[in-house]
């Protein structure tokens, strides 16, 4: 296991994959983006045109298929079979069914054992999701939970998406991402919480650059 892990939760456009990325280049360490690793399986069972209740057919998906997650130029590449989805697996219309995954006990056992198996790899990691610090790695060394108001968080996710080419009306992603906050957090299996030794940081009124110095005073 690596010896310096830093967990990064949150909910949706709290700001975790921008600081995750920052935070390992200025470490030197690896991230770790679990979103994507649901959000992978996600898009291999759509393509599938596998019946996303069907639990038993899920898991088959996730052994039949060859998931890679490697980082390349400060980016998380993500392969199916090969296939390079890195882009399609931020599709809206994966966004909206991520959730099929996520509250299915056995399908996240499966992938947990993927992220502590990632983490095996490397000195230093900063992993993000909703469960890094509660579930995945609960002996890390800092543990980060991230907040912001939720009109913050729409603003940056449709800032997101407008530069991607996609449709953004706020208000609509605002709906979103409470949606997606409600079904993070009421799941029985690994709900979105802080850790009770989770430090929070409201990043609403931060720069990007400002969270990252204060993980870093943190780390100090
Ligand atoms: O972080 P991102 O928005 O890419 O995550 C997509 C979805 O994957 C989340 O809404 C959540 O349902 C699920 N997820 C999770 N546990 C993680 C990471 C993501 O349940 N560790």
């Amino acid at each position: 296991m690596a010896k310096l892990i830093i967990t990064i939760d949150g909910p949706a456009g709290s700001g975790k994959s921008s600081t995750a990325k920052l935070l390992a280049s200025k470490l030197n360490a690896a991230f770790l983006d679990t979103g994507a690793m649901y959000r992978a399986v996600t898009l291999a069972a759509m393509n599938s045109g596998c019946d996303l209740s069907n639990v038993s057919k899920l898991e088959h998906i996730i052994d039949n298929n060859n998931f890679n997650f490697e980082i390349s130029h400060g980016m998380m590449i993500v392969k199916i079979n090969g296939s390079d989805v890195t882009e399609h697996i931020r599709n809206p219309d994966v966004t909206s069914k991520v959730h099929f995954i996520a509250s299915q006990p056995s399908l996240r056992a499966k992938l947990v054992k993927m992220q502590r198996a990632f983490a095996e790899k490397y000195d230093k990691i900063v992993t993000e999701g909703r469960d890094q610090g509660t579930v995945v790695f609960p002996d890390a060394q800092l543990k980060i939970f991230l907040i912001a108001d939720n009109s913050e968080r729409a603003k940056r996710r449709a800032l997101e998406l407008m530069q991607k080419g996609y449709d953004a009306d706020i208000t609509r992603i605002q709906q979103e991402i409470e949606n997606r906050d409600l079904h993070d957090t009421s799941r029985k299996v690994a709900p979105l919480v802080p850790a009770v030794d989770a430090v929070n940081v409201d990043t609403t009124s931060l720069s990007l650059e400002q969270v990252v110095q204060k993980i870093l005073g943190l780390i100090k």
